[in-house]
């Protein structure tokens, strides 16, 4: 009897919690880890951690640096407002871009206010605040050369991982739609603007075309 009890609350929690997971993202978290797992190893990351999935409604993904460590971040809004694991896959691409290409160092030797702040949250012991250190970055600002680059790399990253090269180019068409292209930090501090979209959209087109 207790048994038959037991098992049925089991029944019901795994219920909810699958009832609670599906209503809060269009796009699941194991979706998202999964993408990052095959994304990563097809750019060769050594020791990726797991992205940090960070409780804001703003659709927004950054990568932070700590010391020599880095990791990615995407938010609840971001996994909301996506379809697909070729989308979020596609934006990991992006993100990975500016990793692989060296972005984030140039863009830290030009930039005082995030030296300051990369010692201020960066050593060791401290506590890393991803959210004030991704803002950091944002403001440390990539120029309109380097975007153009992490789209290019991006979608050919996703292609390889075995992912739609559409994916990039549709997530940011979702965001230009939800209105979402002037935050001032993260991902879409770089506004998805007609030019980037028509050139995501030449890039796809070639890439599929292989
Ligand atoms: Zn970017």
């Amino acid at each position: 009897m207790m048994r038959k009890k037991s098992a049925a609350m089991l029944f019901i929690m795994c219920l909810a919690v699958l009832l609670h997971s599906s209503s809060y993202a269009a796009v699941q978290t194991s979706q998202l880890q999964r993408a990052w797992g095959k994304i990563a190893s097809s750019a060769q990351l050594q020791h990726a951690p797991k992205v940090s999935i960070e409780d804001n409604e703003e659709p927004n993904a950054w990568v932070s640096f700590s010391m020599n460590q880095y990791s990615v971040h995407v938010t609840t809004g971001m996994l909301k407002i996506l379809q697909t694991e070729d989308q979020i896959a596609g934006i990991l691409g992006h993100e990975t871009g500016h990793i692989k290409l060296g972005h984030y160092k140039e863009t830290m030797g030009r930039n005082l206010l995030w030296v300051l702040l990369y010692r201020a949250f960066g050593s060791k012991d401290s506590k890393l605040d991803p959210l004030a250190l991704g803002l950091a970055l944002a403001e440390s600002g990539f120029s309109r050369q380097q975007e153009v680059e992490a789209d290019d790399y991006g979608i050919r990253l996703a292609a390889r991982a075995g992912y739609d090269p559409w994916g990039l180019v549709q997530s940011l068409e979702i965001m230009k739609k939800a209105g979402y292209q002037t935050s001032p930090s993260g991902f879409n501090s770089h506004p998805p603007t007609e030019r980037r979209l028509i050139h995501v959209t030449d890039t796809a087109k070639e890439v599929a075309s292989h």
